[in-house]
């Protein structure tokens, strides 16, 4: 186990630092409050090369890698969770299922234009009756000539309506639960694509989520990812990457409320004494750094294993499980020593506590973390003690 980042890694993360605390801090506060999509900042993360972290130089990428991918989070986390989920749905679904399970004439295709910036990708495997069931995905795919015909409607897809090419999980056999999906790219432009209603959420507002309608929509056969009937592995391989993802995205906010906390009980005043020299601050303040310490080397662990090409779903969810809830309970303790003024927009707190809430829904929500764990553990013990 190692515990020092390599002179590459901490150039990636500063480089990732500096943009965010620079070009990110000035517009995010408007951004988030009037629900505005940055589409410039995306160009310029492109620039920066932090739209294809996993994808190789043959096709535009940098390939820095998932451990540098999840520095990179970390970093435009802590200033804007809703620009982090943007980045980590394109680098760790769209172009990371892309490289593992995607034709070389589709990767070159959509992976140039991917990592510049020039068009984002979206993730749509949720419908109104298929959440945590994946299973129960309804949206149909019938083979005609050269094409597939898709009908049905996605829900809350994150960069849905920004979107120039969007991984979707469709049913191409009606008669086999989970041995029935299959996986397609599909490009806005596509007859019979749509876009439905826009959800209003309760924070990160500078990130869009979309319903996506499919009418009679023809999707060239060329278009399916890897072969018919494997789209449920493909989408959970992609999950791995994007949980932990999720789990990076998580740190920056856990890390974004220890830095609110520590600045302002260093300032405010009750008794005559310092808030941060009350004991109960104290505690929490080293309670804080402790989770967000244990919860980094869990999302450190499983991207490491994710860049040696190791299955890692137990690792994945342990990441993003135990970082989503350190997020959540940091920012709930950080709004604690706030005290009322916390509760107000005048306070960044307030923001990442509305942020914070999803991390434990979206990708898998915390249930669902906790079932993927027990069902491989109790598998290992399977192998060890058989009955
Ligand atoms: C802001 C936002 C962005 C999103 N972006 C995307 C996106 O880009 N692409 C996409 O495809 N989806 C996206 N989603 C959807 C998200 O992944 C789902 O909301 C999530 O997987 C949970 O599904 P659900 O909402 O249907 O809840 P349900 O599955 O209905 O779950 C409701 C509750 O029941 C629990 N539960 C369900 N099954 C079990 C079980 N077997 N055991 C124990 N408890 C269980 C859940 O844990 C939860 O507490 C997004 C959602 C949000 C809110």
């Amino acid at each position: 186990m190692w515990f020092q980042l390599t002179e590459e890694e901490r150039m990636i993360q500063k480089t990732a630092r500096d943009f965010a605390r620079k070009d990110l801090a000035a517009v995010v506060e408007e951004a988030n409050e009037n629900g505005i999509f940055q589409d410039e900042i995306y160009k310029k993360l492109g620039e920066l090369g932090f739209l294809g972290m996993t994808v190789p130089e043959k096709y535009g990428g940098v390939d820095f890698g998932y451990f540098c991918l999840i520095l990179a989070l970390e970093e435009i986390s802590r200033v804007c969770a809703s620009t982090a989920v943007v980045l980590s749905v394109q680098n760790s679904l769209v172009n990371g299922i892309l490289m593992k399970s995607g034709s070389e004439e589709l990767r070159a295709k959509y992976l140039p234009r991917l990592v510049t910036g020039e068009i984002l990708g979206a993730y749509a495997l949720t419908e109104s009756e298929a959440g945590s069931d994946v299973a129960a995905i309804r949206t149909s795919a019938a083979r005609k000539g050269d094409e597939y015909i898709l009908n049905g409607t996605k829900i809350f897809i994150s960069t849905g309506d920004k979107a120039g090419v969007i991984f979707v999980i469709a049913r191409t056999d009606p008669d086999d639960r989970s041995g029935g999906l299959s996986a397609f790219l599909v490009e806005p432009g596509f007859p019979g694509f749509s876009i439905g209603k826009t959800e209003h959420k309760m924070g990160l507002n500078a990130s869009t989520t979309v319903e996506l309608v499919f009418e009679d929509c023809r999707v060239p056969a060329g278009n399916m990812v890897g072969e018919e009937g494997k789209g449920m592995r493909i989408a959970f391989e992609g999950l791995d990457g994007g949980r932990i993802g999720i789990g990076a995205q998580s740190l920056g906010i856990a890390q974004a409320a220890l830095d609110e906390a520590v600045l302002f009980a260093r300032e405010r005043k009750q008794f005559n004494t310092r808030i941060l020299d009350f004991q109960s601050t104290r505690w929490k303040i080293a309670d804080m750094a402790m989770n967000i310490d244990a919860a980094r080397l869990l999302v450190y662990r499983a991207a490491k294993l994710r860049d040696q090409g190791l299955p890692c779903p137990k690792e994945a969810a342990m990441a993003k499980l135990f970082a989503s809830q350190t997020a959540n309970r940091a920012v709930y303790d950080s709004m604690q020593i706030h005290g009322g003024v916390g509760y107000t927009k005048e306070f960044r707190i307030e923001r990442l506590f509305r942020d914070a809430r999803v991390m434990e829904i979206y990708e898998g929500t915390s249930e669902i973390q906790r079932l993927v764990i027990s069902r491989k553990i109790i598998k290992e013990y399977e192998q060890m003690f058989p009955a």
